[in-house]
């Protein structure tokens, strides 16, 4: 496990060098965006007690099984003390509803907890703005914090050898891509990114991007937009 502070107020969270979440600070503590990989509660629940502060909620990008690993086992010890937030549509798959025509890429594990919340866009969460931003998966939301534009933006961009866009093969990262359900939602997504200019830009896999605006657009380009 790796943490790397991004600004004043998000701690990222790298598990095997492979899948991050971040720790989002409020005033009444933490949100964690993003779960990892199973087996990640002890480790996610004792970063933010050294940090400070208690996970009071769990706002998920999306429903893979690499943002979702650990939701059922802090659930189950955090109870009805944390509020988890899903995206609509994730949440719907999960359910086991039927929301699209065809298979879904991606692994889209068993969960046991149902989430308070279901993210349309719009919305709220203490200093981050939900930014619906479908394509990837067909619910996936990023989150703006509101505080310094720093966007948390999931799996629409890796940054793994370089930012890349996932709706295509990227041989740095091909994961991203061979799990994305709609290639031209997806790259759409990332133009509308994009255009919210943010100042710092964080994702599931991969480092941090500060002034990414000349990255953005060179992924983007590269994506074929
Ligand atoms: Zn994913």
């Amino acid at each position: 496990m790796s943490l790397t502070p991004v600004g004043d107020n998000i701690i990222q969270i790298n598990r095997y060098r492979f899948v991050n979440a971040f720790l989002v600070r409020e005033e009444d503590g933490f949100t964690l965006v993003d779960t990892t990989v199973g087996r990640g509660a002890d480790v996610l629940l004792q970063t933010a007690r050294d940090a400070g502060a208690e996970i009071r909620r769990i706002a998920l990008t999306h429903g893979h099984g690499d943002h979702v690993g650990s939701l059922d086992a802090l659930k189950a010890t955090l109870g009805d003390s944390v509020e988890v937030l899903m995206p609509d549509i994730d949440a719907r798959i999960h359910a086991g509803e039927k929301v699209v025509d065809g298979k879904l890429p991606g692994s889209w594990p068993k969960l046991k907890t149902t989430p308070d919340v279901r993210l349309t866009g719009g919305e709220r969460i203490g200093s981050l703005e939900v930014v619906p931003t479908p394509g990837h998966t067909p619910g996936h939301v990023s989150f703006l914090d509101t505080r310094d534009r720093t966007i948390i933006v999931g799996d629409v961009f890796t940054s793994i050898g370089g930012l890349a866009v996932s709706n295509h093969f990227y041989l740095r990262f091909p994961l991203a891509a061979m799990a994305t359900w709609d290639k031209a939602k997806d790259l759409e997504s990332a133009k509308k990114l994009r255009e919210l200019d943010p100042a710092r830009l964080v994702v599931g896999h991969g480092g941090p991007v500060s002034h990414p605006r000349a990255a953005m657009d060179k992924a983007i380009s590269s994506a074929g937009g």
